[in-house]
């Protein structure tokens, strides 16, 4: 034990002082050094090195969907490094677990999106499908079409293009000089849409992107007919829709991937985190065949955009296996049993708390909102989610809080493999965490 104390307190102080971390609050890190120091994982759960056994209900970062300590994973991923770690994709040079990836992905992949570009994460997944949308206008001799069109309380990553594209107005404030051409549109309403589609000229509008549910910002899905109407209007306009399915592909929602609930098809699909369940980086924009051939017809030179780990070996390698195991073990139809679990354990929990306002998911991504007034849906003057988070750290899960546009939510998304009796622990854990900061509020 005492070893274990003299090695946290090693690692605290050289985190402190050499680990600058992402999207973390940067001087709480150096007060209180990290929350936890993980070690090992296993199924829903994370171990650290002071002691603590945790649910992790957010799948970490919305990606490990198959679950902690799958070594059929680390096998695969050992086999292809020890036979070939790394080659180039460029130049038409291949390997065998990139090109049967891809053909897996065509295979499962909403309506003809039938090729990929791949890379290294959802934000390149994204700065890819800008750029590959805004060349294939250039390629039709439209090359006016540049604008990109997403929607408030969006996040498509941090890289210069993705962040642009985030709806989210503090990561775009974070700095101050964006990349041009992007433009917002209500998330909820297709009206608005068209409405900036029409004040901005389509003819100068390359695509719209879209998350089919909008996980960061707060879990919001949109209304029913929102999606067939966002087609039709692309379509309208002859706008290339493009959908981010970095959170909700690969089971998360109950289905292969998020659109499918709302039966309509993307001509561009960007997709990362699930791909590997976050056991190996690995991202990538399928493209229609339309856009394909497209692509194949009027291209005279190269194809100019390439990361070195465009299709890389070991990821696509961890990636077969990770979707074999998706399939065989059916994690999507779980996630959509045991979500549906989770939302009537939301439910209860809101039929108990008076600071629980609405509440809402769909398969395994859940949010659950904190209001002052239940019927007002009146919000705290301080937000209280994030002392809730907290205090269910302590407890024995990690969820989220969004305050972003005044919003104060906690959001879910645990590991696929969750059982009925995990789900139950992380309800009651959430309910006890809310109701003791709930009597320090009353009281
Ligand atoms: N798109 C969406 C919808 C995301 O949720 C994220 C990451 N949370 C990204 C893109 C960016 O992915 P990455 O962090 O792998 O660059």
């Amino acid at each position: 034990m005492k070893k274990d104390l003299d090695v946290i307190g090693e690692l605290t102080e050289l985190d402190k002082k050499h680990f600058l971390h992402p999207t973390s609050p940067i001087q709480q890190q150096q007060e209180q050094g990290p929350t936890f120091i993980f070690t090992e994982g296993k199924g829903v759960y994370l171990y650290d090195l002071a002691g603590n056994k945790v649910i992790d209900g957010m799948s970490s970062l919305w990606n490990v969907n198959i679950g902690h300590g799958r070594t059929e994973l680390g096998q695969a991923a050992a086999e292809q490094m020890s036979k070939l770690a790394f080659t180039s994709s460029f130049a038409t040079f291949s390997n065998e677990p990139a090109i049967r990836l891809a053909a897996k992905l065509a295979e499962v992949a909403p309506g003809d999106l039938s090729a990929t570009f791949f890379t290294s994460g959802g934000s390149e997944a994204n700065d890819t499908a800008y750029k590959l949308a805004r060349h294939y206008w250039m390629l039709k001799g439209e090359p006016r079409r540049k604008k990109i069109i997403s929607r408030t309380k969006s996040y498509h990553g941090v890289s210069m293009g993705a962040t642009s594209a985030t709806g989210l107005k503090p990561f775009r404030d974070f700095t101050n000089s964006l990349a041009p051409d992007f433009y917002y549109t209500n998330n909820l309403s297709s009206q608005s849409l068209r409405d900036v589609i029409e004040a901005e000229g389509p003819e100068t509008i390359a695509a719209f992107i879209a998350e089919p549910i909008q996980g960061a910002g707060g879990v919001h899905i949109a209304p029913e007919t929102y999606f067939i109407e966002v087609r039709k209007i692309c379509d309208e306009y002859g706008i290339l829709f493009i959908t981010d399915e970095v959170i909700t592909g690969f089971g998360r929602t109950g289905t292969y991937f998020g659109v499918e609930h709302y039966g309509v098809t993307p001509d561009m699909m960007c997709f990362a985190k699930g791909v590997t369940s976050g056991y190996a980086p690995l991202g990538g924009v399928m493209l229609s065949k339309d856009i394909h051939q497209q692509f194949i017809e009027l291209s005279t030179g190269t194809l100019l955009h390439g990361y070195t780990y465009s299709g890389h070996p070991m990821g696509c390698a961890v990636a077969l296996k990770n979707l074999e195991i998706l399939e065989n073990e059916q994690l999507m139809n779980n996630a959509k049993i045991m979500g549906e679990e989770m939302l009537k354990g939301f439910r209860s929990i809101q039929r108990m708390c008076q600071i629980v306002g609405e509440v809402r998911g769909l398969g395994l991504m859940g949010a659950v909102e904190i209001v002052k007034n239940k019927s007002s849906r009146e919000r705290f003057s301080t937000p209280l989610a994030p002392v809730i988070v907290s205090e269910a750290a302590k407890r024995g899960l990690i969820c989220r809080s969004v305050v972003f546009d005044g919003q104060d939510t906690i959001v879910f998304a645990p590991p696929l493999i969750i059982s009925n009796k995990e789900i139950k622990s992380l309800i009651e854990i959430l309910y006890d965490s809310i109701h003791a900061i709930e009597q320090k509020q009353l009281h």
